[in-house]
């Protein structure tokens, strides 16, 4: 029996995953069980599996929780802290896929007991690579990536030595702004990002894949979890979605990882692993997809992949700090504060605000210090939009 915990249980990762888990109740059991607002079906899936535990991120709907799970013999809980203590009970194998940087600290909290964190929380990885990288190895602990490109290049790496790899190619679907003028980019509405052509995800993500936030995260996650060098991780506009990585060696070889685009796929493989089960997924019909197509990104229309690799050659916090400016910057996008590009302009602003002041980006990673980067990332960014706000109505 492999005891299993899963971290944002209600959302479109942690959804996905309780659908293998239940898939083979003689495998897996279940030991505890997060999410945020959505107490039923929080609630709904601590029953039916079994879960020791369910936590709601917030402390005002505990009444709710309990509730809903009376009678059932599952314990409810609330807060952050008791995030934090789920994480901790042993489990062999833990989901991370609480989104944002609210993800990183019970990540850390699970790697402490060894076992193995599927890591589908690349925020984790952006804001703060190498405490994580450290705290598994000290604790034992492996990780496997559940972002489909980075879990493809782990597939792709198996058996491998990474000294031989030339390049890593991690491809972007381009989202439903593919072949957006500037100008019409400058105009897209909230439900026109939020549709994603692809990839069925939830809707920060789907957002960050049309400015292409998402594949600038994914640079920075490429870089901290393998270890490679920036230089060598490329970005592929392929627009099929059925490549999702691409790894060239010293010899000319180019191990490619093909599939349709689902999440069970590399959710699976993480909650299986070393071993493959049958999965659920659709099996690809190459002759009928008939066509695969790659180009590079356009810089010009999506300047997040210049940002990263901007934040990269920075190092220390400023992942932390890209990845807060990022997460205010999109909640200014979804409450209409600024428009679709003015999201990269803001995380640009931050970044040249906050980079002069080596003493909060150099200050080494521990929780503490990251979490002061995140806010100051934070408070500027809000100052940032501000200033547009104040500047488009004079
Ligand atoms: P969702 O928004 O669908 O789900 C997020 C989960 O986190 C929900 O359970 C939500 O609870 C919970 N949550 C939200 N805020 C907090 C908080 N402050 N504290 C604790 N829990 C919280 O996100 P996704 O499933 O799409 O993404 C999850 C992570 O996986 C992200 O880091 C994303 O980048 C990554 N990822 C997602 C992919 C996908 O296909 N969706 C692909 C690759 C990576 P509730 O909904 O109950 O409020």
């Amino acid at each position: 029996m492999r005891r299993v915990t899963v971290l944002g249980a209600t959302g479109s990762i942690g959804q996905n995953t309780l659908e293998l888990v239940a898939r083979a109740p003689d495998r897996f059991e279940v030991v505890a069980l997060t999410g945020g607002r959505n107490i039923a079906q929080l609630a709904h899936d601590a029953r039916r599996l079994g879960a020791q535990v369910a936590v709601t991120a917030h402390d005002d709907l505990l009444g709710d929780l309990r509730d809903a799970l009376a009678g059932s013999g599952v314990t409810a809980a609330a807060g952050a802290t008791a995030i934090d203590e789920a994480a901790d009970r042993p489990a062999d194998w833990t989901m991370s896929a609480i989104v944002g940087a609210a993800g990183l600290a019970p990540g850390l909290r699970a790697l402490e007991h060894g076992g193995t964190l599927a890591l589908a929380n690349k925020e984790s990885l952006v804001t703060a690579g190498p405490l994580v990288m450290q705290t598994a190895r000290r604790h034992g602990a492996r990780i496997l990536p559940v972002d489909s490109e980075h879990s493809a290049i782990y597939q792709a790496l198996a058996g491998e030595d990474i000294d031989t790899v030339e390049r890593v190619i991690i491809t972007a679907s381009g989202g439903p702004f593919r072949d957006w003028p500037l100008d019409r980019l400058r105009t897209a509405t909230v439900a026109q990002a939020s549709a994603h052509p692809n990839w069925a995800m939830g809707q920060r993500i789907t957002i960050d894949s049309a400015s292409m936030f998402n594949k600038a995260l994914e640079i920075i996650e490429t870089k901290e979890f393998f270890g490679v060098s920036p230089e060598i991780i490329e970005v592929l506009v392929h627009p099929e979605s059925l490549v999702h990585a691409l790894v060239g060696f010293n010899d000319g070889a180019l191990m490619a990882h093909v599939g349709p685009p689902d999440m069970r796929h590399a959710i699976g493989y993480a909650l299986n692993w070393p071993a493959r089960h049958d999965l659920p997924v659709a099996r690809l019909d190459l002759a009928q997809a008939g066509r695969l197509s790659f180009e590079a990104p356009d810089p010009g229309r999506f300047p997040a992949l210049r940002l990263a690799r901007e934040t990269l050659a920075r190092g220390g916090l400023a992942g932390a700090v890209f990845n807060a400016a990022k997460e205010r910057a999109l909640d200014g996008f979804l409450a209409g504060r600024i428009g679709f590009m003015q999201m990269a302009e803001t995380v640009e602003d931050v970044l040249s605000r906050i980079y002069p002041d080596n003493g909060l980006i150099d200050a080494g990673f521990s929780l503490d210090t990251v979490a002061r980067a995140d806010h100051v990332a934070r408070v500027t960014a809000d100052a940032a939009m501000a200033a547009r706000g104040a500047a488009a109505h004079s």
